[in-house]
């Protein structure tokens, strides 16, 4: 029997508009992994129905938050079939709670022992987080939905101010991204953060600080040789 090889696996750990997704973007395209996002998943399992889906769907129509068992069951299903697809993965901001955090755990001692996991926290002022994302304007065009940024010394702004470079839309701004929508989520973030970083050092998990206020191409560059590639 050939050996299994050793799969390399990301935690991105940090506050919404941080960078998690750009980066997670970027190692799907370039390199090939995968991404887990449980909200897409969720929303896969409810459109095909599945028996998952049946129970994530009831959680939500009660107004519920979906059990933690739930998730793990759909990641741990998602894990399987995707293992051997790719050379790494990213868990882009999950585990969320740290009852999440501990099931995750057992899961990969007993069922994916061969995964190596670095918790890559991305650290960034909240107030540059409220900056980034009220400036952030999102295509309106659905099959689209390219992002953009208003700040001036951004990277990614729109080439005509207000319409979509790639399909000629209007942008706006997402619902999420409002101030005050922001501000609550970050705290939401906090809350979370530092008890999750306190059991991955418990548990000997290897933990990246990572400047998420330093260019694109540095911090690119330091996944890169953290991922070793
Ligand atoms: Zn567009």
């Amino acid at each position: 029997m050939s050996k299994i090889s050793t799969q390399k696996a990301f935690i991105f750990l940090g506050a919404p508009g941080a960078g998690k997704g750009t980066f997670s973007q970027i190692f799907v395209s370039k390199f090939g992994w995968v991404q887990l996002s449980t909200g897409d998943l969720c929303r896969k399992h409810i459109a095909q129905g599945t028996d998952l889906g049946k129970q994530i769907d009831f959680a939500i129509k009660s107004g519920k938050l979906v059990d933690d068992v739930v998730i793990i069951d759909m990641v741990s299903q998602w894990v399987d079939e995707h293992i051997k697809m790719a050379p790494g993965i990213i868990f882009d901001g999950f585990p969320r709670t740290l009852v999440q955090a501990r099931l995750f755990l057992e899961l990969i001692q007993k069922r994916f022992s061969e995964l190596v996991v670095n918790v890559i926290q991305f650290e960034i002022p909240d107030s540059l987080i409220i900056e980034r994302l009220s400036a952030r304007k999102t295509c309106s065009n659905k099959q689209c939905q390219a992002i953009y940024s208003l700040l001036e010394q951004s990277t990614q702004k729109s080439q005509k101010n207000g319409i979509c470079d790639k399909c000629g839309s209007v942008l706006m701004q997402r619902e999420d991204d409002k101030s005050e929508t922001v501000a609550a989520r970050l705290q939401i973030y906090h809350q979370h953060a530092q008890p999750l970083l306190d059991f991955y050092k418990k548990n000997n998990f290897i933990i990246h600080r990572i400047n998420a206020q330093a260019p694109l191409q540095a911090v690119q560059g330091e996944l890169e040789m953290i991922a070793g590639i």
